[in-house]
């Protein structure tokens, strides 16, 4: 039993305990009070009737007194009308109503002479036979009862009447007054009885009512025969007395007094209610008393009891609602919702507030309607608790299961661990239910396992890149050293030297781009790479390119071609560098993964422009190469990895390019995708935006180059097309024809016209008659000094000497630009201020040839293997060991001592950048202008940027490769210093 149920039970019967003492209490003392009052009402009726019997007494022997002088005055006068008056006074005085002459035979006058005839005539044997003085009742020939009191006299007369008797009487109400009999408000009777019990005077209304009152009693009565028979003795021998009996309807106090002198009794009954009148007062003011006082302690005692429950409830209450209010706050600052649920109604009695953060439901509304809500919560056909599974929960178990539930309002998904406890509280069946919102430590979980996989994978990738590498490493190093030992051998046969020498460079040179990728990468996944942004020229950008990449595409006989789509904005803010090393992964790969014959293309297109100042480009690598299997695609970009077919194919590659590329293209803020189809090939496009740098002012090439007019001929409409609407934005009128005899035809037509082509544009490849045919056409028709320039995607080197032959000024790169064509123009003018065309440089003229370099080297074979290479093409070279020696080298040469610098970066006491410094800083003629190229082991994108921040002009990655070299230097003269 609750605690609170025993207080509850020990009130109650504290207050059924005041209850009953303090109805015995009021019994006894109202029997006290009871029997005290019946002894003083007994003794107090004896008085009573004591004195009435006095009264009585005296009142009869001063009425025979009275009727005695009355007699003697009549004897004495004789005169009636005295008599009269004498009676009327005495009347007045005395209180009688008449006076009476009685004779022998029942009849009667008056004083003043009236007969009067009395009914009964109790008294006639008593007065005229024993002669003895009378008092009773009797009735009036008018129906009144009256009390006669009468009195035997001598025998006379009186006006003519003769009497034997006188007698006078009095109404009831008189003889009740004079006597004083009336008490109690006339609720009394008072009789005067004779012993025998017959009645002789009665003040009740009838007097006639009672003949015999012991009669009447024996009857009428409870009184017993003995107790009748006690009292009847006590009359006669003339004992007072008093008993209670039950008369009629009610319960009367008969009080008897003997009346001295005479036979009578005189009885006094009183009812019991009047008598206890006094009693019920008293009892009713001590009830009353009683129950106010009863009433006021009772008030007190639940007035106390209130507010010690009501002090207690209350502090409890607050108990309650502080213990609620701190969980309430605890759970607002855990994951884990608490509910109670009633085991009968299955209503939810408590639930923490936090439902509302964990599961956007309001805690009022979970409190009405907590079932549906979660229902609406759940993900799916996700798990509820039934009935029938609350039941089955043993008391003091539980039942625990996991779901996943949606925020209402945010619609996240949640992971709840929940568990139901069946409880039996105080005998009433509760659920305990705790939600607890495991989505963080699952979220972690996974990210865990995730990190565990991917660190696996990782591993996996790293164990099988290192049985690629050792494959991929192995093959070029056995090349090499096979190659070298055939060498060796075969050293007098010059073919076969020149051939194994071949291979081993092309070893060299794979392993080189093995390196560099793996540094690469690694350098990325350092998080070290950042971008240099810096303004290029698009067009220009896609020319070296195209150059860079053409020879291999050539060395597998496909076709080569970069397209453009729309007007292209041709400078840009970017990362040049990282752009070519992006687009050069992508071409090398189609190249690498096509067949020999295949097609590759390059397709540059602008996106739709967003801001003015930043555009989107495009790039579209096409093959129609061994394509990419669905499952592969997806794996693409994981570091080190490779398609199965590529490593058994025999195609040589790290599974680093792609990793590379993804990575810089998500530096630079764009994306890539691939698509590929196997056995029919790829396409990567790349989608990048660059800053469009605040425009300078066009070159004019009118005014410049003071042309106006130009031919384009190209069997393409579209390219024809968008030459005249690039051109037309700088003011230059564009004739464009789509074969080699219309170009012809149109050269001619003008001239006739004196109206001639400042510039003949010619695409090469064009059906009927190529580029280089129409251009001896035109040559030989007509006279003028025209530059005739070839626009090709293709390489053109070997057709050069031919063109050049056929009358070819120079020649473009497609896709058509209009800076690319003003460089080109600007070019044929340097060429031919100097004399010297490009043509010249090409013809087999060794750039190297009687150059003195001043060589920054710290390791001294390196040093002597260049400066092998370098005595090799007919140039010499100084070596310094520390970019501190070069410097002073430098600083005390004489001015043309030295034609350019190549300068190791990583040196001993002064590295290469310092010395780089020092030297544009220093004070020789030629500090700033002479040529310093970097050459490094460090081939990243970074190092050449530092380089040129150091001053230098180019880079060169170790192995020195001669052919760069000679490119370098070539581009470098042509240039000036931006060979980079
Ligand atoms: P790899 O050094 O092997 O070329 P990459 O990271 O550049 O490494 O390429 C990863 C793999 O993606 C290649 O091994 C090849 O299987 C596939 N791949 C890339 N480009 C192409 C392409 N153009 N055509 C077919 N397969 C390609």
């Amino acid at each position: 039993m609750k605690i609170q149920d025993k207080k509850s039970v020990v009130v109650a019967l504290l207050l059924c305990f005041i209850t009953v003492v303090t109805v015995v209490f009021c019994y006894t003392y109202f029997q006290t009070i009871s029997s005290h009052v019946y002894k003083d009402s007994s003794q107090h009726l004896i008085e009573l009737y004591s004195q009435v019997t006095r009264n009585f007494t005296i009142f009869m022997e001063k009425d025979m007194e009275s009727l005695n002088d009355y007699t003697v005055y009549w004897d004495g006068i004789d005169d009636e009308e005295s008599f009269v008056k004498y009676i009327n006074e005495q009347r007045k005085q005395k209180g009688f109503s008449k006076f009476y002459f009685l004779s022998r035979d029942g009849r009667g006058i008056t004083s003043d002479g009236t007969a009067e005839q009395f009914s009964h005539r109790e008294y006639e044997a008593s007065l005229f036979e024993q002669q003895k003085s009378v008092v009773c009742n009797d009735t009036l020939s008018d129906n009144q009862t009256v009390a006669l009191f009468a009195m035997p006299v001598e025998t006379g007369s009186y006006m003519g009447f003769v009497y034997d008797a006188v007698a006078i009487s009095y109404t009831n109400a008189d003889i009740i007054s004079a006597l004083n009999m009336d008490n109690f408000s006339g609720r009394s009777v008072c009789l005067v009885v004779q012993t025998d019990g017959d009645v002789i005077l009665s003040t009740h209304s009838d007097g006639a009512v009672f003949k015999n009152y012991l009669s009447y009693l024996s009857v009428g009565s409870d009184i017993g025969e003995e107790d009748l028979k006690q009292m009847s003795e006590d009359w006669e021998n003339g004992i007072s007395g008093i008993l209670r009996c039950h008369i009629g309807q009610e319960d009367y106090y008969i009080s008897y007094n003997p009346v001295p002198n005479a036979d009578f009794v005189l009885l006094g009954i009183v009812p019991d209610a009047v008598v206890s009148a006094g009693m019920s007062q008293v009892q009713s003011i001590t009830i009353d008393m009683l129950v106010k006082i009863f009433i006021l302690i009772g008030s007190i005692v639940i007035i106390l009891l209130i507010y010690t429950f009501s002090k207690k409830a209350k502090k409890n209450t607050m108990e309650l609602y502080y213990r609620e209010f701190i969980f309430d706050a605890v759970s607002q600052n855990v994951d884990d919702i608490f509910l109670m649920v009633d085991g009968k109604t299955r209503k939810v009695d408590y639930i923490s507030p936090n439902i509302e953060r964990l599961l956007g439901i309001s805690k009022d509304d979970a409190k009405e309607n907590f079932n549906n809500l979660i229902k609406e919560c759940s993900v799916g056909e996700d798990y509820f608790v039934d009935d029938d599974t609350l039941n089955s929960i043993p008391i003091n178990d539980k039942h625990m299961f996991d779901r996943e539930l949606k925020h209402k309002k945010t619609n996240e998904v949640h992971w709840f661990h929940e568990t139901v406890y069946h409880e039996n509280i105080h005998g009433e069946k509760k659920f305990i239910v705790v939600m607890s919102d495991r989505t963080d430590d699952r979220k972690n979980k996974q990210t865990l396992e995730e990190a565990l996989v991917l660190a696996k994978n990782a591993n996996e990738a790293k164990s099988n890149f290192l049985s690629n590498m050792s494959h991929d490493i192995r093959t070029p190093m056995n090349a090499i050293v096979g190659y070298a030992t055939l060498l060796e051998k075969d050293t007098g046969n010059a073919e076969k030297v020149h051939e194994y020498t071949r291979k081993i460079l092309a070893s060299g040179h794979h392993m080189i781009s093995l390196i560099n990728d793996v540094l690469d990468m690694s350098k990325i996944e350092s998080g070290k790479t950042s971008l240099n942004i810096d303004m290029f020229s698009l067009p220009q950008f896609l020319e070296e390119l195209y150059s860079v990449m053409m020879p291999q595409a050539k060395a597998k006989q496909q076709s080569f071609e970069f397209h453009t789509q729309g007007n292209l904005t041709e400078m840009l803010d970017g990362d040049k560098l990282r752009l070519n090393q992006i687009l050069m992964n992508l071409l090398s790969n189609a190249i690498k993964y096509t067949q020999v014959g295949g097609t590759i293309d390059l397709t540059v297109r602008e996106l739709p422009k967003t801001t003015p100042q930043y555009i989107g480009i495009q790039f579209i690598v096409t093959d129609n190469g061994i394509g990419i299997s669905e499952e592969f695609i997806d794996k693409i970009f994981d570091t080190f990895t490779r398609e199965e077919n590529s490593t058994t194919s025999g195609i040589q590659g790290t599974g680093l390019g792609m990793a590379i590329t993804k990575n810089l293209v998500d530096l630079m803020g764009g994306t890539i995708h691939v698509s590929s189809c196997q056995g029919k090939g790829s396409t990567f496009t790349v989608n990048l935006t660059f800053a469009v740098p605040s425009q300078k002012d066009p070159k004019e090439l009118r005014t410049n180059f003071g042309i106006s007019k130009i031919l384009v001929a190209d069997d393409e409409l579209d390219i024809c097309k968008n030459i005249h609407s690039v051109m037309s934005e700088v003011d230059i009128d564009v004739t464009y024809v789509t074969d080699g005899q219309a170009a012809v035809d149109a050269v001619v037509q003008a001239q006739e016209n004196g109206d001639g082509f400042q510039v003949i544009l010619l695409d090469w490849k064009m059906p009927e008659k190529d580029g280089v045919e129409t251009a001896r056409l035109i040559r030989e028709k007509i006279h003028q000094d025209v530059p005739i320039l070839i626009l090709t995607s293709y390489d053109w080197s070997d057709i050069e000497n031919k063109a050049r032959a056929a009358g070819i000024d120079g020649f473009m790169t497609k896709p058509f630009f209009v800076s690319s064509f003003q460089h080109t123009l600007e070019r044929m003018r340097a060429d031919k201020e100097q004399g010297d065309t490009s043509a010249a440089a090409d013809t087999g003229k060794n750039e190297l040839e009687n150059m003195m370099f001043l060589v920054a080297e710290d390791n001294g074979l390196n040093a002597e293997i260049l400066s092998e290479l370098l005595s090799l093409e007919n140039a010499s070279c100084e070596i310094a060991v520390n970019g501190q020696e070069a410097l002073e080298m430098f600083v005390g040469s004489e001015p043309d001592k030295y034609d350019m610098i190549l300068m190791d970066v990583q040196m001993p006491i002064m590295d290469g950048y310092e010395a780089t410094r020092q030297i544009r800083a220093c004070e020789h003629p030629r500090a700033k202008s002479i040529p310093i190229v970097a050459m490094t082991a460090n081939a990243f994108a970074e190092d050449k940027q530092n380089a040129i921040d150091a001053g230098m002009n180019g880079h060169l990655s170790k192995p020195i490769d001669m052919g760069k070299t000679k490119e370098m230097i070539r581009l470098l003269k042509s240039n000036g210093e931006e060979a980079l």
